[in-house]
């Protein structure tokens, strides 16, 4: 077991149902630190850069558009294995295929409209933090 940060997400669709405070409630009862917080609204080509790898599939333009469209909270979570343990938290991709009680079974809409971002491996993680943050604004 080791402590890893990871970057996580509140993407537009749930800031703007109000699930940002249902959301960060989760985040603290399973233990992990918010070590970096904010609200950003991302243009269209900084959505693109932050979604790069899946540019040329079919839901690149919708899902850059979707995660430009709003207000979004970026964070750097920190705890053991973070990476895993986010992920199991917002459960699957797809909220119809979520565990029961998953953020993303809970606030999710679609397997567009999720709710919530997190990243999938170490290398992403330094990559995604580093596109959100500096250095100097992680605690
Ligand atoms: P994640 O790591 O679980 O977020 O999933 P991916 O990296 O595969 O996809 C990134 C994001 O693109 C997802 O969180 C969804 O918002 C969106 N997405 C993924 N697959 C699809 C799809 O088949 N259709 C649409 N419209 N959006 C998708």
């Amino acid at each position: 077991m080791s402590i890893q940060r990871t970057l996580a997400l509140i993407k537009p669709d749930a800031v703007k149902a109000g699930h940002v405070g249902a959301i960060l409630g989760a985040i603290e009862k399973n233990e992990f630190r918010i070590v970096a917080m904010k609200l950003v609204h991302l243009t269209k080509k900084q959505a693109e850069g932050f979604y790069a790898v899946h540019r040329g599939k079919n839901f690149f333009t919708p899902l850059t558009d979707f995660m430009s469209a709003g207000p979004i909270v970026a964070m750097v979570l920190e705890r053991e294995e973070a990476i895993l343990k986010w992920r199991e938290v917002m459960g699957a991709t797809d909220p119809a295929k979520a565990a029961e009680g998953s953020l993303r079974r809970t606030f999710g809409t679609s397997i567009q409209y999720n709710a919530t971002h997190g990243s999938d491996a170490p290398e992403t993680a330094a990559f995604e933090t580093r596109y959100f943050f500096d250095e100097l604004e992680i605690c």
